[in-house]
C-alpha cells in the first residue's frame, strides 16, 4: 500500500495542528484527521504559558497573538476578580516579581487559538481532513495503518508515522496500548453559562465553602465537587439537575437553574503515558498526558511537545537524523510533563474542603507573599526553570534551557531571535560563524556583535527553542570561561558535539 503522508496527525486540536506546522516547516507531508466537523467553540484554557507563546513567535505569530491578549486578561479579572496569577486559587503569583518578567503567559482564547494555528498551518500546505475519526491502528516494519471512519464509510490510510494528538480520551494511545499510569480524580468540576432562577438569595457569597467550591456571577455557575462524581458516560452533556444537584452537595440550598450556554465538566485525573513513542507512533499534547486546568499549564506542555518532536521527526522522515533523535523526544518530554503532574496534584490538594486544608491555605498564602516563594512558584507553573539533561556535558548554565526572544546587536542594526527563526530552522548566533562554516547547509549561521543578554556571548538554538550550545562569562567550567587559544579550540569542539548530536550535514 503506498503512502498517502509522511505523518498521519490524529486530531485538529492546537497541538495537532502545530505539530503538522512544524513538520511541513522541516519538509515531512503531514496529514491531519480529525472527527469533529468544525472546529469546537468551547472556551477551555485562555491563556498559553510564556514557552508556547515564545514558540509561537519565533514562528512570526507574535503580533497575531497579541492581539487578543489585551482582551483575555479583562476576561480573567472579570471572572477572579484578580489579574494575578494563582497557585490552586491563591491568586497572588506577581509577574513583577518573577526572574524574567517579560517572559510571560499570553491571553488569547482556545477557539481563537486554534483558528490561529488552522490559518498558520494551512497556510503552510497543512491539508486537515475533517469528520475523520480515526477507529483503528496497527503498525509494521515500514509504516502505520490507521482505519478511518468518514460519512460515506471507511477508510484506510498508510503513513510511515502515525502521532496521537487526538485529546486526553485519545484513541490511538488506547489503540497502541500505551501504558498511562497515574492517579484518578478527587473532583469533579462542572461549569455553565447559567441563570439561577430560584433560590440565590440563600446561597452562600462565592468561594469555598465547606464541602466544595461554588462560584456564580455574570451569568455562570461553577462548582468544585469533591462528593459527587461525574456521570458513568463521561460525554453525556452537562444538565441542569446535575448542576443543582452538586450546589446541593456543596452549600446544603436547593437552587433551580437555566442553562443558557457553553456547559464544561473535567475532573483532575493525573495520568502520563509511559513514553511518548511506541515504534512507529507516537503520543504528544493531551494524549500524552492529562492532568487537572489548575494554573493553565496544558497548551504550555502540550505545545512544547508538538515544537519538540515536529523537527526530529521530520529528520527521522528524510532520513537524515543522527542516532537516538527521535527518542530524545520522550527523554525531554516526559520529566517537563511529569512535573506539571506533580504541581497539579499538589493544587487539588489544596482545594480539598475542610478546616484542615482551609488552615494550609492560610499559610501557603502567607508563604506567597515571600518574593523567593513567589518566584519558585512562578518558575514552577512556566515551565521557565525546566532545562533538558542532554547527552553531552553542558558548558554553560544556559544549556538544556529555553531561548528567551533575545535581542541581536550588529553594527547598529537591532534584530530579534525570532527574525530568523520563521523556517524552523536551528539558529547559531555568533561573533565568529567561521567554525561553523560546514555547517551552512543545515544552520542558519547569523554573525553578530553582541547578545543583549549578561553573560551570553554566542549561542545554538534548535528549532524548539532550546539552546543546544552557548559560550559566555555565565559558562560553566567548560568551554568559552577563558580567552586564552585553549578554551577557544574547546568551545569550538563542544559546539561541534552539539551540532552532531541533533544535525546532520
Ligand atoms: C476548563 C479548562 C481550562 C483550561 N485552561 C487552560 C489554560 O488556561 N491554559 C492552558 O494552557 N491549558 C488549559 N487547559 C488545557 C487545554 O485545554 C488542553 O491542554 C488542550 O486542549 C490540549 O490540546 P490538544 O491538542 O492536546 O488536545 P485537544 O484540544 O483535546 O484536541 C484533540 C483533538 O483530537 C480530536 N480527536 C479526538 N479523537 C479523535 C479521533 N479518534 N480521530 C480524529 N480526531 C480525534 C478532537 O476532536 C480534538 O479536536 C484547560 C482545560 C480545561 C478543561
Amino acid at each position: 500500500m503506498t503512502h498517502d503522508a509522511d505523518v498521519i496527525v490524529v486530531g485538529a486540536g492546537p497541538v495537532g495542528l502545530l505539530l503538522a506546522a512544524e513538520l511541513r516547516l522541516a519538509g515531512a507531508t503531514p496529514l491531519v484527521l480529525e472527527k469533529l466537523a468544525a472546529p469546537s467553540p468551547q472556551h477551555k484554557a485562555r491563556s498559553v504559558g510564556p514557552l508556547a507563546a515564545e514558540a509561537l513567535v519565533r514562528r512570526g505569530l507574535g503580533e497575531r497573538l497579541a492581539a487578543h491578549g489585551g482582551a483575555g486578561a479583562a476576561d480573567k479579572a472579570r471572572d477572579h476578580g484578580s489579574e494575578k496569577g494563582h497557585f490552586s486559587s491563591i491568586f497572588k503569583l506577581d509577574q513583577a516579581l518573577q526572574e524574567e518578567p517579560e517572559r510571560q503567559s499570553v491571553y488569547i482564547w482556545q477557539p481563537d487559538l486554534e483558528a490561529l494555528l488552522g490559518a498558520y498551518a494551512s497556510g503552510l500546505g497543512v491539508e486537515v481532513r475533517r469528520e475523520h475519526t480515526v477507529t483503528g491502528l496497527v503498525q509494521d516494519a515500514d509504516g502505520v495503518t490507521v482505519t478511518v471512519a468518514v460519512p460515506q464509510g471507511e477508510q484506510r490510510l498508510r503513513a510511515a508515522y502515525a502521532v496521537g494528538c487526538d485529546g486526553g480520551r485519545s484513541t490511538v494511545r488506547r489503540l497502541t496500548e500505551f501504558a498511562f499510569p497515574g492517579t484518578a480524580p478527587i473532583m469533579t468540576a462542572r461549569r455553565a453559562q447559567a441563570e439561577i432562577l430560584k433560590g440565590a438569595e440563600q446561597l452562600p457569597p462565592p468561594g469555598r465553602q465547606p464541602r466544595g467550591i461554588l462560584y456564580y456571577g455574570n451569568g455562570m455557575l461553577a462548582t468544585f465537587d469533591f462528593f459527587g462524581d461525574a456521570p458513568e458516560e463521561r460525554d453525556a452533556p452537562l444538565t441542569a439537575k446535575e448542576l443543582q444537584d452538586s450546589v446541593r452537595r456543596i452549600t446544603g440550598v436547593d437552587i433551580e437553574v437555566a442553562v443558557t450556554g457553553e456547559t464544561l465538566r473535567f475532573g483532575d485525573h493525573a495520568r502520563q503515558a509511559a513514553t511518548y513513542r511506541q515504534g512507529r507512533v507516537l503520543l504528544a499534547g493531551d494524549a500524552a498526558h492529562v492532568h487537572s486546568p489548575m494554573g493553565g499549564q496544558g497548551l504550555n506542555l502540550g505545545l512544547m511537545d508538538a515544537v519538540n518532536l515536529g523537527w526530529k521527526l521530520a529528520a527521522e522522515v528524510r532520513g537524515d537524523a543522527p542516532p537516538g533523535l527521535l527518542d530524545s523526544y520522550t527523554a525531554e518530554r516526559h520529566p517537563a510533563g511529569a512535573r506539571v503532574l506533580h504541581n497539579t496534584r499538589a493544587q487539588s490538594a489544596l482545594l480539598a474542603p475542610g478546616p484542615h486544608t482551609d488552615a494550609l491555605r492560610d499559610v501557603f498564602s502567607d508563604l506567597m507573599d515571600l518574593p523567593e516563594v513567589n518566584r519558585h512558584l512562578g518558575r514552577m507553573l512556566s515551565g521557565l526553570g525546566d532545562t533538558y539533561d542532554f547527552p553531552y556535558p553542558s558548558t554553560h548554565s544556559l544549556t538544556g534551557r529555553h531561548c528567551p526572544d533575545l535581542t541581536i546587536r550588529t553594527g547598529e542594526r537591532e534584530e530579534r531571535l525570532s527574525d530568523h527563526t520563521r523556517e524552523g530552522r536551528p539558529v547559531l548566533l555568533t561573533p565568529d560563524v567561521r567554525p561553523a562554516e560546514a555547517w551552512r547547509r543545515r544552520v542558519e549561521l547569523v554573525q553578530i556583535d553582541t547578545l543583549a543578554y549578561d553573560g551570553l556571548d554566542a549561542v545554538l538554538v534548535r528549532p524548539d527553542g532550546a539552546i543546544a550550545w552557548a559560550s559566555g562569562a555565565g559558562a560553566g567550567a567548560g568551554a568559552g570561561v577563558a580567552a586564552d587559544s585553549d578554551a577557544e579550540e574547546r568551545a569550538d569542539e563542544d559546539l561541534e558535539t552539539a551540532l552532531a548530536t541533533w544535525f546532520s550535514r
